[in-house]
């Protein structure tokens, strides 16, 4: 059951309430080089991110959003820290949406000066806590950098810009700390109806930013919490948005799309089974199918698995068996399973586009 948050509306999409969980990321290139950072996010809506964020660090960098903006149809979410002048020129250059920490803006003029122009274009501002940034008062009050701390400081914040009669809002708190993350959310989620965008921070490279994610992303949403998701990756983006489509669709939030399942291997494995599975992932990676392909090493268990996948291949001696709704249609050379799969899905797609 999803926590019951408020709609709101980021370029052309919305979230909260009901709508679907959305996946951003954030480009890695200089945003004042705006060819650059148009063909990531590109690269990135091509992937299936929803959502993408720049870093405005400088002046040049919030005048390239106009051009960025025009270039792209995701909405485009402009990264603020520290100057206010900064956030104030990325939303007239037509950014979507500002993530900005108050606490590091400065005074509540300069907070005030934000919230004046993303009232007068009816953008929402996404209000951004990091446990690498808690307030100082804070920290001592809770003796460490807490959950509660980054709570309080969050919900503090919130309230600076609902005073000054602005609730166009999105919240995140993130921590590189996996389960300090998860406690603060399930702090945070009673306390607001703001929609809430959810990530761990810092998690790491692809390996272990992954498991990070996996694990914090899966248990703050199993319990019905968060409205758009980033994975952190110390890497490409695209692996970030590859890896929050599978988190999504692992715990059943999303649908569509081919999954892939492999067998491990193992010592009866006779066939580049690793090299396989790789290619395939990649093969099924443009195809707007929503089934499941099973890669397996053996006959032991290849047919059996394969029985409940759409499409399957199972391995033998340099050669494999390609397999249709459990049912073995063909015996062929190892270095012809990836055509023959490829055919299969070519015919799956185009039945699709027919039907
Ligand atoms: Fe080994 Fe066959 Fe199982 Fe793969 S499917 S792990 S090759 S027994």
């Amino acid at each position: 059951m999803r926590m019951n948050t408020k709609k709101v509306k980021i370029g052309s999409r919305v979230i909260g309430g009901n709508n679907p969980i959305l996946i951003q990321s954030m480009t890695n290139t200089k945003t004042e080089d705006a060819a650059a950072t148009i063909a990531q996010i590109r690269r990135l809506e091509d992937a299936g991110c929803e959502i993408v964020r720049c870093a405005v660090p400088t002046m040049e960098a919030a005048a390239a959003l106009g051009e960025i903006k025009k270039q792209v149809s995701v909405p485009v979410v402009a990264d603020i820290h520290f100057d206010y002048r900064l956030a104030v020129a990325a939303i007239e250059h037509g950014a979507d949406k500002i993530r900005i920490n108050p606490g590091n803006i400065g005074s509540p003029e300069r907070v005030r000066a934000v919230v004046d122009a993303a009232r007068e274009r009816k953008i929402p501002i996404r209000v951004g806590v990091n446990s690498g940034s808690l307030e100082k008062e804070l920290v001592q009050k809770y003796g460490g950098v807490t959950a509660e701390g980054l709570v309080e400081s969050a919900l503090g914040q919130v309230r600076l810009i609902e005073d000054m009669g602005y609730d166009n809002l999105v919240i995140s708190i993130k921590s590189s700390d996996v389960m300090m993350c998860v406690g603060a959310h399930e702090l945070l989620a009673p306390r607001t109806e703001h929609p809430l965008h959810v990530g761990i921070t810092e998690a790491g490279t692809l390996t272990a930013g992954n498991i990070k994610s996996a694990v914090g992303l899966g248990l703050i949403l199993h319990q019905g919490i968060g409205d758009t998701i980033r994975v952190s990756l110390t890497g490409d983006p695209v692996e970030e948005v590859k890896s929050a489509k599978l988190i999504l669709k692992t715990l059943g939030l999303r649908k569509g799309g081919v999954e892939v399942v492999s067998c491990p291997t193992c010592g009866r494995t006779q066939i580049d089974l690793i090299g396989l599975a790789g290619q395939v992932e990649t093969l099924v990676s443009g195809y707007d199918l929503d089934i499941k392909v099973a890669v397996m090493g053996c006959v032991v268990n290849g047919p059996g698995e394969a029985r409940e996948a759409d499409l399957g291949i199972a391995g033998g001696i340099g050669e494999g068996l390609l397999i249709r709704k459990g049912e073995i249609i063909k015996k062929l050379p190892e270095s012809e399973l990836l055509p023959a799969l490829k055919a299969e899905l070519d015919a799956l797609l185009k039945q699709k586009k027919g039907s």
